[in-house]
């Protein structure tokens, strides 16, 4: 089996084709083991109920699914079952494959990807031959040590050493099996620098452009990106930070050049640029046509199947039907967060909070997560996400990178008054607006600019200069005013306040040294930031009419608490004893971040390395 190819004969790589066959070399390999759900029939309601019953769980407990599925048809029978098709499932799948171990992946949704698709695919990887091969200073030593500071004592340290042992193998795997290629974003520091191990040069890396083309028809089901590309243009997200200069830094109007030059060259070969997220999730999938394993979509798992307290397969909705995948050696759960359950989000985080303001895939819903619990997994981090302050505009939250943090913005909370580095990490930011809300209400807060800052930087799409569109400043998310005594009227704030604070911000910026909220003293403040502006490229005064606010609340790009996991991402009770051949990964598990955000790409990085090691796992426990 080492290093076998499944072969798949007879599948079907097209994800709409389903055919419940086996697909195995492993499984091919041992005829004494093979099933064909042609044959045999689904497991019959006893064996299911004793099934359920045998792991310890009781109707009564919730445990709905195949307990009550009197009929449930077999749809399949694989080695591994992978639910969710995001940066998780799709790296699980790829490795469980070329270990030899026949797998499906099932997914919610009419398109793959997931959040994955929908991002910028910044990946943090400390050590990832990408890095190195580019020059970056990194050693093993320094990673350990800077992830021992920036997550604390509440995630193991199994954990974090597996999360870094395995994560520059995973890289190197993604790349010797799919078109994947990766680029250094190169100065995009660590979040924390300034910690012992950290990089103010950055360990991230991002996918290198891919040409959808490769992926056929398949490229039709790509989940689509959360902002797209300005067209004709090829962009990287080590772009953005120079695109929102184009208009006042020559290095930006020569990246802004590049991109269009890109743009135009891949126009001419015919090709269908993809980059970020829907480079990494188009490179996935087509690993997995390549070695055969089928994605099937619209298809949600409902439930998992436990056999004697094991993971034995999957219940899913098909067609409008249930029905259970067994899989012999493993399931592995890799369908995201539970951003978009308002009930899991009332019952689990802080308030105000619901689902309107999370940028994640809207199918996130917990699934995985409430099946795990009902198979009796502990869940951690449940209060926390990915967070980053937002703009609620009308059609979609804007999750606000750059605009918070370039010189002539400022934020101020209800009362008129600073409250936080506007340039720190964005998860630090929303941590901090929610432990101070109660106390000194800052939700919604709000991000003061004027238009001097207008006239110089890209405002999400809108290019300096412009005027903001009408539904903004409509939606209540804009608002506009040619002093800061109406602007504060506005938005609801004192005005007297609202002036101090904008005074003292200006005295502050001239000096060039924020002695409120020290706004520019780490590397990582530079890096969304305008470098001509001096002596501190993060702060400069407001004092061009008009002003600007716009309204910031507590936005995420998907949540973080899940699955208690170990460092061979298998599923632990609350005792830590582990549910057999359950495994988690990305964020239907709980992050090895912890509470943190090491750097650019910490929730990719993990997601991928996590789902790499799940595979792993189930195929050298099915060896033993
Ligand atoms: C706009 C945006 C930008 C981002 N930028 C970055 C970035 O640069 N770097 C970074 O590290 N992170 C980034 N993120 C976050 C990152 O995309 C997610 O944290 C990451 O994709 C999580 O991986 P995952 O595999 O757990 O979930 P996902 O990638 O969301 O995949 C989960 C999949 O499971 C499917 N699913 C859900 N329920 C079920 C079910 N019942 N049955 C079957 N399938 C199901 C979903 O449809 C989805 O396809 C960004 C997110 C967004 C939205």
């Amino acid at each position: 089996m080492r290093g076998t190819t499944v072969a798949a004969p007879g599948h079907s790589t097209l994800s709409h084709s389903f055919a419940p066959l086996e697909c195995s070399a492993m499984t091919n390999a041992d005829p004494a083991r093979r099933t064909d759900p042609a044959v045999l029939p689904g497991p019959s309601r006893r064996r299911v109920l004793g099934a359920a019953t045998g792991a310890g769980l009781t109707l009564a407990a919730g445990l709905p699914t195949a307990a009550d599925a009197a009929d449930v048809p077999l749809l399949g029978t694989y080695d591994v079952v992978v639910i969710g098709s995001g940066a998780a499932g799709m790296t699980a799948a790829l490795t469980a494959a070329k270990q030899g171990l026949s797998c499906v992946v099932v997914e919610k949704a009419a398109t793959f990807g997931g959040s994955a698709a929908r991002s910028g695919a910044g990946i943090w990887i400390p050590n990832n031959p990408v890095i190195l091969a580019a020059g970056v200073p990194d050693t093993p030593a320094k990673a350990a040590t800077y992830l021992a500071a920036v997550v604390g004592p509440e995630v193991s340290a199994e954990r974090r050493q597996a999360f870094l042992g395995h994560g520059p193998a995973m890289i190197s795997f993604v790349m010797a099996n799919s078109p994947l290629r990766f680029r250094w974003m190169e100065g995009y520091s660590d979040y924390y620098p300034e910690l012992a191990g950290g990089l103010p040069g950055g360990r991230s890396i991002e996918p290198a452009m891919l040409d959808g083309n490769i992926l056929g028809p398949e490229l039709a089901r790509l989940n689509p990106p959360y902002m797209a590309v300005p067209s004709g243009m090829v962009v990287f997200s080590a772009d953005y930070k120079w695109l929102a200069l184009a208009a006042v830094s020559a290095r930006g109007a020569a990246v802004a050049t590049e991109c269009l030059a890109r743009g135009t060259r891949a126009a001419l070969l015919g090709q269908k640029p993809l980059t970020m997220g829907q480079s990494l999730a188009a490179g996935l999938r087509a690993g997995l046509l390549t070695a055969q394993v089928p994605v099937w979509l619209n298809t949600p798992l409902t439930d998992l199947y436990l056999e004697n307290g094991a993971a034995a397969g999957a219940v899913v909705t098909r067609n409008g039907s249930a029905g259970l995948i067994r899989a012999r050696h493993g399931v592995i759960v890799g369908s995201g967060g539970f951003e978009h359950n308002a009930a899991m989000r009332e019952r689990y985080q802080r308030q105000p909070i619901g689902t309107e303001w999370t940028v994640g895939a809207k199918e996130n819903t917990g699934d995985g997560i409430r099946a795990g619990e009902r198979a009796g997994a502990a869940l951690d981090l449940m209060d926390d996400a990915w967070w980053g302050p937002a703009i609620p505009l009308p059609d979609q939250p804007y999750f606000c990178l750059a605009e918070r943090t370039l010189p002539g913005g400022l934020l101020v909370n209800a009362a008129g008054a600073r409250f936080v580095n506007e340039a720190a990490p964005y998860s630090d930011v929303v941590h901090i607006m929610y432990e101070r809300h109660a106390t000194d209400p800052d939700i919604p807060a709000w991000l003061i600019v004027d238009q001097n800052y207008r006239n110089r930087y890209l405002f999400k799409d809108v290019a300096p200069t412009f005027t903001l569109p009408e539904s903004w400043y409509a939606s209540g998310a804009a608002h506009k005013a040619w002093t800061l005594d109406a602007l504060a009227e506005r938005i609801g704030v004192p005005p007297a306040a609202l002036r101090a604070t904008v005074n003292r911000f200006n005295g502050l910026a001239l000096t060039g040294t924020d002695t409120d909220f020290r706004r520019g003293q780490s590397a990582y403040d530079h890096y969304y930031t305008d470098p001509a502006v001096r002596p501190n490229s993060c702060l400069a005064p407001l004092w061009l009419a008009p002003f600007y606010a716009f309204r910031i609340v507590p936005g995420d790009l998907g949540t973080k608490g899940g699955m208690r996991t170990d460092a061979r991402a298998r599923v632990l009770r609350p005792d830590g004893s582990v549910i057999p051949r359950l495994y988690a990964a990305g964020n239907a598990s709980a992050a090895v971040m912890g509470h943190s955000y090491a750097g650019a790409g910490s929730t990719i990085g993990p997601a991928m390395t996590f789902g790499h090691i799940a595979a792993l796992d189930v195929a050298s426990t099915a060896r033993a």
